[in-house]
């Protein structure tokens, strides 16, 4: 069977949803767009809870073309509420989710689902003449000079002025109206779109409270991302999209100054663990082993520096607010060989498991109250340096390694030293190493013209600090 894709077919599936399930599911109404149309949102929830719930919102279909994940939400919202109906659990390949469990979700949380934030895209893509590959809102209606909303919100918004010019270049975004992927917008948050979403991110929308936990489906990259996405993460208090003193001078993620990382919030740090968690839901299931497997990475250094994306702006909130903390995480559902931005029905149910896989495991974890999954940064690979060096033994990899075990962490040249480590081996990985390690002569070049400038520098840093 096809799954919803056209703007009609997802409002009939979100309206027989309330209609069917009318004690667990409530449809609400958002801002409608430039273009006239509705923007609704479900509400899950059972009963009357005795404390609090936890506030969660799934946000879908912010790129028009990306095809699966409005669907792909409305679809979870229908196994959430049926089997609450049918009081079953939930089984999906290796995954099984118990029907204590689907209570526990519907009775700790508060589930928001906006499965369709951009409606005027989506009809665009599908109008005559329609163009399959729009990605934007349709904000003025006519021609082709529509925001992306996924870098319209108030974070970091203004990339030119956030970055020195070079880092500048290497981010996705841009202040040319006409351009796909990532026009800006006038101002930030200027598109109706992105303020419905900070409306259900900070809760000033109807019948919602600040969301404690935000994730936003898009396809189909196949991975499970957490912020932030506009530099890599850091532990200094003072590098925050805010400080103007570092305007202009943040070097982003492609140079190899290492001088700028924003700060993530220590309270929002299992990111890691639960993005991986939420990756293994997907894998378990599609009942996937061996290759082809979901993984978790951090925005900016797995997928791309953007600027204005809704995961920063949740992120934001928890610095922002002291007394909020709001976990972020973007879903990057399906593979280019599941259909990419467009599945076909066949390829679709592969694609919409990865989606109910990851969700279904957070709402459990959310839901059971236990200790967020720990799991560290990516580790500086020292297989990836035997790779380089041809030798565990090597001098500079005996010196990577207590960099990375002893120095990293406590220094102030640690800090300064991390980030372009961590990238060079960011920019290899397992498989760079793996090919590397057959081809002993470019590993050389590798090694004189990444590694070894890198190393002499750190010597000196820890040099100059005494160490
Ligand atoms: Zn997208």
């Amino acid at each position: 069977m096809e799954y919803p894709r056209t703007l009609t077919e997802i409002s009939t599936v979100e309206i027989a949803l309330a209609t069917h399930y009318s004690g667990v599911v409530t449809q609400q109404a958002l801002t409608q767009t430039v273009g006239g149309r509705a923007v609704t949102y479900l509400q899950i929830a059972k009963g009357i809870a005795p404390e609090p719930r936890i506030p969660v919102l799934f946000v879908g279909g912010i790129h028009a073309r990306e095809l699966a994940p409005p669907a792909a939400l409305l679809s979870l919202v229908g196994l959430l509420a049926k089997a609450d109906a049918t009081s079953s659990g939930i089984t999906i390949g290796r995954l099984t989710i118990s029907a204590a469990d689907v209570q526990l979700i519907l009775a700790k949380v508060e589930l928001c689902v906006l499965a369709m934030a951009n409606p005027d895209g989506r009809d665009y893509v599908y109008s005559t003449p329609g163009d399959r590959m729009w990605r934007k809102n349709r904000n003025p209606p006519l021609g082709n000079e529509g925001v992306d909303i996924n870098r319209n919100f108030d974070i970091a918004w203004d990339f030119e002025k956030y970055y020195d010019s070079s880092a500048a270049k290497d981010v996705k975004a841009s202040k040319i109206p006409a351009h796909q992927l990532g026009y800006i917008g006038h101002h930030a948050g200027s598109e109706i779109e992105t303020q419905n979403i900070v409306a259900l991110i900070d809760g000033t929308a109807p019948g919602v409270r600040p969301a404690e936990w935000f994730v936003d489906v898009h396809s189909h990259h196949g991975t499970v991302f957490y912020p932030w996405a506009l530099e890599t993460n850091g532990s200094d208090h003072t590098m925050h999209w805010r400080n103007a003193a570092w305007d202009n001078r943040r070097d982003g993620v492609g140079n190899f100054r290492g001088d700028y990382a924003e700060y993530f919030p220590p309270k929002a740090a299992p990111r890691r663990g639960i993005a991986s968690m939420m990756a293994i839901g997907s894998n378990d299931a599609n009942s996937r082993s061996g290759s082809g497997k979901v993984g978790a990475k951090q925005l900016a250094e797995g997928l791309y520096t953007a600027t204005g994306t809704s995961v920063d702006y949740a992120l934001s909130r928890s610095i922002l607010d002291p007394n909020r903390t709001v976990f972020a995480f973007a879903i990057e559902c399906g593979t280019p060989s599941d259909g990419g931005f467009a599945p076909s029905a066949t390829q679709y149910p592969t694609v919409e498991k990865d989606v109910h896989g990851s969700l279904l495991v957070l709402l459990r974890h959310i839901a059971s109250g236990v200790a967020h999954p720990v799991v560290g940064e990516p580790k500086i690979g020292c297989f990836v340096a035997t790779a380089v060096y041809g030798d565990p033994g090597h001098r500079d990899v005996a010196f990577l390694r207590r960099l990375r075990d002893e120095v990293l962490p406590t220094t102030r040249a640690g800090r300064r030293i991390g980030p372009p480590i961590v990238r060079v081996y960011g920019r290899l990985g397992p498989p760079a190493a793996r090919w590397l390690a057959a081809k002993p002569r470019l590993a050389g070049v590798v090694r004189r013209v990444a590694f070894e400038p890198t190393v002499n520098a750190c010597r000196q840093l820890l040099r100059e600090e005494g160490r």
